[in-house]
Parts: structure tokens; C-alpha cells; sequence
């Protein structure tokens, strides 16, 4: 006989909610205590209510409750409960970290958890817990449900047999999910990929930008070619709750306000904002609008009450499906210029919650580095911004060469996009009309006699534009994926840009600068 063990938390949520007046069974809905709960769940064996604890309280009790599965194997329980279980609408960042420290607790001695969890807010929770636990190695699976444990035809039962078997894996004979998931109706889903999408359906949830984890007809299936493998050997668990709770979303609207928008800002609590766009990342071209964005962000402050910067502000589409994609349209471009981070193809409850803990777990530059990078399979890409440092000086000889070290992270072999980004071109030696040839060469050879290298192979971009002004211009941004996957090597990488100007007939070296440069660089996560 396997024996599994699993620990079961609950929280609160419909599943152990009744009537809040027994006489009247149409009054509102109100948590019960766990003891409730378990009086309707069939099969369990042993008293559960001996093993019964605060949700931190004391390791397990030796007469472990247990269920008998039909394969012979056994899994076992300790249970706790909030303190007192709430509606998730309760739930915020100090319940998380309730959750994530009573894991921590009962880490080693469990196989498997399962969090009993209002429908409400139970993505947010998922999402959190994915982004605050490190090297996870075992299965975290939040359940609740659609109606009652006590109503006829609850959804309650099955979703927590469910999510049982799939903690306590080993009994169940199941794959191992080292993965904060949420069990639901017919489907396993990734905690950090989750939304709640019907408020009564049994299929609660979905996941629109990624695989089903599992899907549950008459027999769990894992889907196990989309689990993240688990940590590598030696990695030992551990919680990082640290989170700024200072953020807020804003989904935009024909004719939102700018004005409101601005007096958010105004409020220097506030670090950062995830920004409901439009389609792929569209926003209105209202220059007030983005100016606000910008200082939000780059805070240098113009006439007008002072908006300090720093802020980390994520652009995520309103659609479920799909990704945001800064640069399609001319309406999303200019937010590249002003540093506004793609949300790519986050859920809203993964982007906030990631947003809250890279605020409390980094600082600096880093946090637009880690915002950007996959941290637990929450977005399909990795973006990796290879900043040329340097590009910003002016150069009077129509070349500049300048190099960015990428992030150890970046696997050349999974690049999917790279985007040349130029901000703010200036020439010089340009007047209105003028025509300004830009090309940039990646990873030129030191010396091309030596290596015999024809310096136009390693050409990963080449335009031509007309000067408007000589002043600033607007951002260029090129495609240069096929060029870079084969040229972009494996140490640093170096960009050499040539600019010419035209003047008549003749092209001259072209006095150039720019604000900055950047290659973004997409990897499959
Ligand atoms: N309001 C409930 C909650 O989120 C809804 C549910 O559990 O289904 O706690």
C-alpha cells in the first residue's frame, strides 16, 4: 500500500458557506466552520476533527484522518482553517501570506496541499502564491465551488476529491504538478495562468493563454508535457512574501479622463499601475495622456504639480486571449519610448500580483528586468531589453558602436522576436527634407581583413528616413529576428550603427545621436 499525505487549509469561499439564518434558506450566503464542511464529505476515515488546527498550529497528529482509495493506497490529512474563513472578496496580500506561511509550515511533511478558497478572488490567490513560492516541489491546489457542500448536486465534492487525489499524488498514482495549480470542474490549470470566467458554470475557470494542465473526465488526465519540471536537486523550498500592495489597474474607456489619470499619479504612494489597453496594446494618442505616462514613469516634471517617476506601469490588453504587442500600431509605439512594460499575454490577476512582488522583492532597474521575465510560466515569452549604453552620445564621424551584456538567462536558441528600438534620433548635420540613412551591424568582426568577414553580412537592419526636423524625431523600431538569431553569439553584443545624410547626390557621414537603443529580445519562456 502507497500512503500519500496531504494537508487541506480552508480559507472560506461558497464550498463551506450556508444560509446566514438557518430558518430562512434564502438568506445570503455566509462562511461556516470547516467542521461543517467535513460533516458532508463521504469517506473520510478517522476523525478529522482530531487533527484539526490554527492554520500555523502545531505539527501533525499520529491518528491522521485518511481516505482509502480504490487502487488499495491511502492518502492521509492534517487540516486547518482560518482562524475564521472568509468570502474571498476578503482576501488580500496578508491572507496570502497566512496561506504561504502555513505551507512553509507543514512543508516537509506533506506530499501534497490543498487550499479550500472562495471562486471570487481564488485566481489572484493562485497567482500570488505561484510568484511567492521558490522552488516549489510539490502540488498546491486551490478548490472551492459553484454551490454549497450541503446543497443537492454540489460541485463541492468532486472538486475536492479532485484536488485531493492530485496532492496526494503518489497514493493516486498521478505525474507529480510541482505547481501552484487550481483544480475546477473538468480542468487542472495553472495557478499563475488561471481566470475565473463564469460565475455559475462548473467550469469555473480557464486558462485562455495557455494548456490545461490536466483535464478530469471519468479518469484525471495530466497533461504533463506543460508542467514545469521541479527544481533541481539541492534547491531547497522557500516563501518570499514580500509585496507592495501600492498598485493599481485602470481599464481604459472611450473618453476616460486624463485629467484622472494625472491625479492618480499625483499620489506618490502609488508604484505602480497595470493598464487595461485595447486590442494588442492600443491606447488613445491624447498628447496629455501620455505625457502623464511618461512622467509617471521618467518623472521629470514639466510646469503643473510635480508626478515623480519610478513608477512601473504594465500595458495589458482587455481581451483574454492573445498578447500585447507594443510597436504593431502606431498607437502603442510611443509607450515603448516612454518605458511602459508589456504585460505580453499575463492574465490580469497574474500581472497584478507579479507587479506587487517585484515591487517588494527587487528594486532598481532590476525590477523592469524581472517584470519582463518569466518567473513561473505566467507569460509565454521572456522579453529581455538589450540596452546599448553609450548610443546616447553624439557622434560626429556617422558611427557609433556600442555594447550591451544580455542576461545569462537569454537562451539564444529560443529567440522568437528581436526589435531594434531607436528613441529620439537626432542628425546633426540634417535639415527638413534631408534623407538620413541608418544601418545598423551586429557583432561586426574586430578585424574583417583577418577574419575575411564581409562586415554587410552582419547588417541586421538598414533604412532610410526623411528628416522632418533635425530636431528629436519619433522612435524607429525594426524587426531584426532573423538576422540576430543567427549573429547574436554568445557573449556580449555589440551594435555598430552608421549614419549617413544625403546631400544631393552625396551621402556624408551623418552627425548622429539618439536618447537611447535598445534591442528587445523575445525568447520562448
Ligand atoms: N463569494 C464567494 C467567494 O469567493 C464565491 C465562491 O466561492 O464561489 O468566496
Amino acid at each position: 500500500m502507497i500512503q500519500s499525505r496531504v494537508f487541506v487549509l480552508y480559507t472560506g469561499g461558497t464550498i463551506g458557506m450556508a444560509p446566514s439564518n438557518p430558518e430562512d434558506p434564502d438568506s445570503p450566503l455566509a462562511p461556516q466552520p470547516l467542521e461543517n464542511l467535513l460533516g458532508f464529505v463521504p469517506g473520510i476515515q478517522g476523525n478529522p476533527l482530531g487533527t484539526l488546527k490554527s492554520a500555523r498550529g502545531a505539527a501533525r497528529d499520529t491518528t491522521a484522518p485518511f481516505f482509502e482509495l480504490t487502487n488499495g493506497n491511502r492518502i492521509e490529512f492534517g487540516f486547518a482553517s482560518f482562524a475564521n474563513p472568509v468570502d474571498s472578496s476578503d482576501i488580500g496580500p496578508a491572507e496570502w501570506r497566512e496561506i504561504a506561511e502555513t505551507i512553509a509550515t507543514h512543508y516537509d511533511d506533506y506530499d501534497g496541499f490543498v487550499v479550500l478558497h472562495g471562486t471570487d478572488t481564488m485566481a489572484f490567490t493562485s497567482s500570488a502564491l505561484s510568484f511567492m513560492f521558490g522552488n516549489l516541489g510539490k502540488p498546491v491546489v486551490l478548490t472551492g465551488s459553484q454551490l454549497p457542500v450541503s446543497v443537492i448536486g454540489t460541485d463541492a465534492l468532486p472538486n475536492f476529491i479532485n484536488a485531493v487525489c492530485l496532492a496526494g499524488y503518489k497514493a493516486s498514482g498521478l505525474p507529480l504538478i510541482p505547481e501552484v495549480v487550481i483544480v475546477f470542474g473538468d480542468r487542472i490549470l495553472r495557478g499563475c495562468r488561471a481566470s475565473k470566467v463564469s460565475t455559475s458554470d462548473r467550469a469555473g475557470f480557464d486558462s485562455p493563454n495557455y494548456p490545461h494542465l490536466g483535464d478530469i473526465g471519468q479518469k484525471i488526465a495530466v497533461n504533463s508535457e506543460h508542467v514545469l519540471p521541479p527544481p533541481e536537486p539541492g534547491k531547497t523550498f522557500f516563501v518570499n512574501s514580500d509585496l507592495v500592495d501600492k498598485v493599481f489597474s485602470v481599464s481604459l474607456f472611450p473618453g476616460f479622463s486624463d485629467k484622472l489619470m494625472r491625479n492618480l499619479f499625483l499620489d506618490p504612494e502609488i508604484e505602480g499601475l497595470v493598464m487595461r489597453s485595447y486590442g494588442a496594446g492600443n491606447v488613445p494618442r491624447n498628447p496629455d495622456f501620455r505625457e502623464t505616462i511618461r512622467r509617471a514613469i521618467k518623472g521629470d516634471s514639466v510646469a503643473g504639480p510635480a508626478i515623480s517617476g519610478g513608477r512601473l506601469i504594465i500595458n495589458l490588453s482587455q481581451c483574454s486571449f492573445g498578447s500585447v504587442d507594443m510597436g504593431l500600431y502606431e498607437t502603442s509605439s510611443s509607450l515603448l519610448e516612454t518605458g511602459v512594460i508589456s504585460g505580453l499575454d499575463m492574465t490580469p490577476e497574474a500581472a497584478l500580483t507579479k507587479l506587487m512582488w517585484t515591487l517588494g522583492t527587487q528594486s532598481g532597474q532590476e525590477r523592469i528586468k524581472q517584470m519582463q521575465i518569466s518567473q513561473r510560466g505566467e507569460q509565454t515569452e521572456h522579453v529581455f531589453d538589450l540596452h546599448f549604453h553609450g548610443a546616447c552620445l553624439e557622434s560626429a564621424h556617422g558611427e557609433i558602436a556600442v555594447s550591451s551584456n544580455p542576461d545569462e538567462r537569454l537562451d539564444r536558441n529560443r529567440i522568437c522576436r528581436a526589435m531594434l528600438r531607436i528613441d529620439s534620433l537626432r542628425v546633426g548635420n540634417a535639415e527638413a527634407g534631408d534623407r538620413v540613412r541608418i544601418r545598423a551591424l551586429m557583432n561586426p568582426p574586430a578585424a574583417s581583413k583577418e577574419t575575411g568577414a564581409d562586415p554587410e553580412l552582419r547588417c541586421v537592419a538598414d533604412f532610410t528616413i526623411k528628416m522632418e526636423t533635425a530636431r528629436p524625431a519619433d522612435t524607429y523600431v525594426k524587426n531584426i529576428t532573423d538576422k540576430t538569431r543567427s549573429l547574436i553569439g554568445d557573449s556580449d553584443v555589440t551594435l555598430v550603427l552608421i549614419g549617413e545624410v544625403s546631400k544631393g547626390a552625396d551621402w556624408i557621414p551623418a552627425e548622429i545621436g539618439f536618447s537611447a537603443l535598445t534591442i528587445s529580445v523575445f525568447a520562448k519562456a
